[in-house]
């Protein structure tokens, strides 16, 4: 059986004014992330997470930031393309385990909503999609509400 294990991780900083968008869901804050795209910091991290268990780089090198084609998108439309990758190399999905680190707001009440969508769009069953999220006890750029970060694990089968 031909398994591959993959790892993202993700940072964007925060900033008063901008929609906040994790998983696919836009959850109401004062502050989102500063991107190129919509900032999803969550689902950047899945797509790292897809193309580095098949040794395809990173998402920077799939869809340049200096491409003006990606200014705003919305980062579940990126996600589609990677699962696609991910199909066109004869992987299947077996599961995708996140986690969001920043200091608020609450997001417990996002979660199944988050995990439904990205079970949308991994074109798997929500049972194999886990999103969690932590503070960090104030500490650190997530802590000070400077920034957001998300970390990413996928488990691929040859199909
Ligand atoms: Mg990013």
């Amino acid at each position: 059986m031909d398994i591959r294990i993959g790892h993202g991780y993700d940072v964007h900083a925060l900033a008063e004014g901008l929609r906040l968008v994790l998983c696919g869901v836009e959850v109401p804050h004062t502050k989102g992330c500063v991107a190129h795209s919509d900032g999803d910091v969550a689902i950047h991290a899945i797509c790292d997470a897809l193309l580095g268990a098949l040794a395809l780089g990173d998402i920077g090198k799939l869809f340049p930031d200096s491409d003006p084609k990606y200014k705003g998108i919305d980062s579940t439309k990126l996600l589609k393309e990677v699962v696609n990758v991910v199909r066109d190399n004869g992987f299947d999905i077996s599961n995708m385990d996140c986690t969001i680190a920043m200091q608020r707001p609450k997001l417990r009440p996002y979660i199944d909503t988050m995990r439904e969508r990205l079970a949308e769009v991994l074109g798997i069953a929500a049972d194999r999609v886990s999103v969690k999220a932590t503070t960090t006890e104030r500490l650190g750029f997530e802590g000070r509400e400077e920034g957001a970060s998300a970390t990413a694990v996928v488990l691929l089968i040859k199909a």
